[in-house]
């Protein structure tokens, strides 16, 4: 997809972070991380939100929930994290391209906002 930030950080054109990367998926520091730890996991194919997803990128997306608890476990999150996944304009969404936040390092409390 052109002109995806997202899109270009998996195909290599712009650096990330690299905390993982496969051939179904890509794991990097966030730019402006909101906790200690603050790693997005991006599947390796253009959709914007679940709604837009087809069956193929299904089981991208659960590859990528299958292997976020060793990414976890890479970056030292043994006691918890969590995960986000902003979908569309009220969730604040933007980057258009869906991707999984984790959230860790730090105690984040039990209210979610
Ligand atoms: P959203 O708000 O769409 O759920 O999250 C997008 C996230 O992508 C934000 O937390 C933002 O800081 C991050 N981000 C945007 N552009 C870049 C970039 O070029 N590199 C990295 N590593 N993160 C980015
Ligand atoms: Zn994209």
């Amino acid at each position: 997809m052109e002109n995806c930030i997202f899109c270009k950080i998996a195909a290599g054109e712009i650096p990330s972070a690299k905390v993982y990367e496969d051939e179904d998926m890509i794991a990097f520091r966030d730019i402006a991380p909101q906790a200690k730890v603050h790693v997005l996991v991006v599947p390796k194919s253009h959709f914007a939100t679940l709604a837009e997803m087809d069956a193929a990128q299904a089981e991208l997306v659960k590859k990528c929930l299958v292997k976020i608890p060793a990414i976890a476990e890479g970056l030292g999150l043994a006691n918890g994290y969590r995960l986000i996944v902003n979908q569309g304009r009220d969730a604040g969404q933007t980057v258009h391209h869906l991707h999984i936040h984790i959230l860790g390092g730090q105690d984040m409390g039990e209210k979610m906002l």
